[in-house]
């Protein structure tokens, strides 16, 4: 039983290091993508229930030169740690912001583009002041930006992060409250927060309509959020059933699968045309 002990541990201390080499060697290739054009956006149409396209969700991808495709929920945790989402952030800002504007005559014209914002980010001292920075080099109207914030950002440091939602608003940037119902957050905190739309979490679409007390809390979300002003978008929309139901429940704006998969920038003048067919 020692013998065996000894060599279970020494198979963890190894299985250890072998993580770390990896988050190593990820970091240090994640360095190298941003200077390399490895990294591209996709962008995902958010439809609203009368079918006009309210905007694009822009998704990082990154095409990794030895290891192929390798997901953003790999590397964004790990970019956070280090840091390094902070220069990816700022790259996904400009990208977007420029690809929206290219488009900006096969759009509807008040399009927006949504941008997902790390916790790092918007917690930084200099965060809006980049923020404007940005939003004045690429010429992109703080009006068709929104900015998605998840619920435990807004939980942490809730005075700094009320401020800087004020600040926000102030300039016309909408802000959106992203995987919503996944933290532990009491509905009664959305009063307090300066927020535009509320983007339910893709858990709480999936079991729609068979599991009655999903679609009793989905209801309850949107007809709250319609009392605080808010738009409700329903994340992960796969099947015409969860659609369905959902606009039944009221509803706004749609993303997911049934839709539009997220797509690369050159596919969204196609994908326009095709709708109009
Ligand atoms: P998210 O913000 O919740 O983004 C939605 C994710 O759901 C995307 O995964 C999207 O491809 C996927 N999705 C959309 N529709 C459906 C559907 O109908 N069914 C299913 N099963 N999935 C659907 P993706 O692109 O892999 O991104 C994963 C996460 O990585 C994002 O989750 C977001 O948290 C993070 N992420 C992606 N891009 C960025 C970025 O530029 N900055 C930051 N900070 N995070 C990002
Ligand atoms: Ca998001
Ligand atoms: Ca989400
Ligand atoms: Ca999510």
């Amino acid at each position: 039983a020692k013998k065996q002990g000894r060599n279970s541990v020494q198979v963890f201390t190894h299985e250890i290091n072998t993580k770390l080499t990896q988050r190593l060697m990820l970091r240090n290739d994640l360095q190298d993508a941003i200077t390399q054009e490895q990294l591209n956006l996709y962008y995902q149409p958010l439809i609203h229930r009368n079918g006009v396209v309210k905007g694009f969700e822009a998704l990082l991808r990154w095409q990794h030169p030895v290891k192929g495709f390798i997901s953003p929920g790999r590397f964004i945790p790990l970019a956070e740690q280090t840091g390094q989402i902070v220069a990816l952030g700022q790259w996904v800002m400009k990208r977007a912001a420029r690809d929206l504007l290219a488009l900006s005559d096969s759009l509807p014209h008040d399009c927006l583009i949504s941008v997902n914002l790390s916790p790092l980010q918007f917690h930084r001292a200099d965060f809006l002041q980049t923020l404007a920075e940005t939003l004045e080099a690429t010429d992109l109207p703080a009006i068709r930006l929104e900015l998605e914030l998840t619920e435990g950002v807004l939980m942490n440091d809730t005075e700094g992060a009320i401020a800087t939602l004020h600040r926000l608003r102030e300039m016309g940037v909408h802000v959106a409250i992203d995987d919503f119902g996944t933290g532990f957050s009491s509905l009664s905190y959305l009063r307090h927060l300066p927020v535009d739309t509320l983007k339910i979490d893709r858990s709480f679409i999936t079991h729609l309509p068979d599991n009655r007390k999903d679609t009793a809390v989905v209801g309850g979300i949107i007809d709250l959020a319609h009392h605080l002003g808010l738009t409700v978008v329903a994340e992960g929309v796969e099947t015409r059933e969860q659609h369905q139901t959902l606009a039944a429940l009221d509803c706004d704006v749609f993303q997911g699968y049934l839709l539009a998969h997220p797509m690369p920038y050159g596919s969204l003048v196609d994908w326009l045309e095709s709708r109009k067919l």
